[in-house]
């Protein structure tokens, strides 16, 4: 079974810091080099309850290149449980680097049609057994939350103003402002193009005092849309990886930077600000890209 590291590297960024700010990175890209990221914490409840309600498989929604598939492929297999992915679109002549992954750690893949992918209750009925249990796409709930919200149980995060994350579901950020006090600001990045409906979403899975606690989503940085990646953020990832070393993913951690740095620029942030940015993880989105375009992968 994979435990939780009790300490996971936090990264000063250098060019970003100075007398007035700080920004720090808490590296859980790092901390496995399959299940990196968000993904392994948003799970952990799910299984735990499948287990408990002695399920024998754990089935969930993605797409081509969805870092939850893999890490539930991986995840499943190293808690003996038999995984399925329902992946949205025709079946490919050849499958992405992604799903070959989750096949290689056991997972069975079905795939379905774009449309179809919407009527999920349609899907469970269709294909679902008793002895399976569900996850929603992206981990998506109030497990999801809770398991995200162990995060900042790996670090004593209370010196920071603010926590800066890239919001999918919504399920990491939701965890995280749980594990915040009234004194610190939860900003969420959002990676989808004019997704608003997703602070209601946040907050279904916040109560209603956590609901009152101080978060804000921005819908300025998602470069188009969902995995879309025009050369200025290309180039951007490459220049952040030119200065710090680190790799950034093109669906989610390159707009969280990005955003992060325009901020910066921007003085949204006070001067005594300390951030802590979450790097989530999730390289999976680069081995979409042609060989070339970035300077790492
Ligand atoms: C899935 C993922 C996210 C989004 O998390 P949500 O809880 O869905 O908002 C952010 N970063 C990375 C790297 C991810 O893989």
């Amino acid at each position: 079974m994979l435990t939780i590291p009790e300490f996971i590297p936090l990264q000063s960024i250098k060019h970003l810091s100075n007398e007035k700010v700080l920004v720090d990175l808490l590296r859980i890209d790092q901390f496995h080099p399959i299940v990196s990221g968000n993904k392994w914490f948003k799970l952990r409840f799910y299984l735990e309850e499948a287990i408990y309600q002695q399920k024998n498989t754990i089935a969930s929604f993605g797409g081509a290149y969805s870092n939850h598939i893999v890490a539930l492929a991986y995840t499943c297999q190293q808690y003996g449980l038999a995984s399925i992915g329902i992946i949205r679109g025709e079946q490919p002549a050849k499958l992405s680097h992604t799903l070959q992954a989750a096949i290689q750690f056991g997972m069975q893949l079905i795939f379905i049609s774009r449309s179809s992918h919407n009527e999920k209750e349609a899907v469970k009925k269709e294909f679902g057994k008793e002895s399976w249990y569900w996850i929603n796409e992206g981990g998506y709930g109030l497990s999801g939350a809770a398991g995200a919200s162990t995060i900042l149980d790996t670090l004593d995060a209370t010196s920071y103003t603010d926590i800066v994350c890239a919001v999918g579901t919504g399920t990491m950020m939701a965890g995280l402002i749980k594990k915040t006090n009234m004194q610190q600001k939860v900003i969420g990045i959002s990676v989808l193009k004019n997704n608003f409906s997703i602070t209601q979403e946040v907050n279904a899975l916040l109560t209603a005092e956590e609901s009152n606690r101080n978060f804000e989503i921005l819908h300025a940085y998602h470069f188009g849309g969902y995995a879309k990646h025009p050369a200025e953020l290309l180039q951007f990832m490459n220049n952040f990886w030119e200065q710090e070393r680190i790799p950034t993913d093109i669906v989610y951690t390159g707009k969280l930077m990005f955003a992060i740095t325009d901020l910066l620029q921007n003085n949204y942030f006070t001067n005594g600000s300390k951030i802590l940015a979450i790097h989530s993880g999730g390289l999976q989105g680069n081995l979409s890209l042609s060989n070339g375009l970035l300077n790492f992968k």
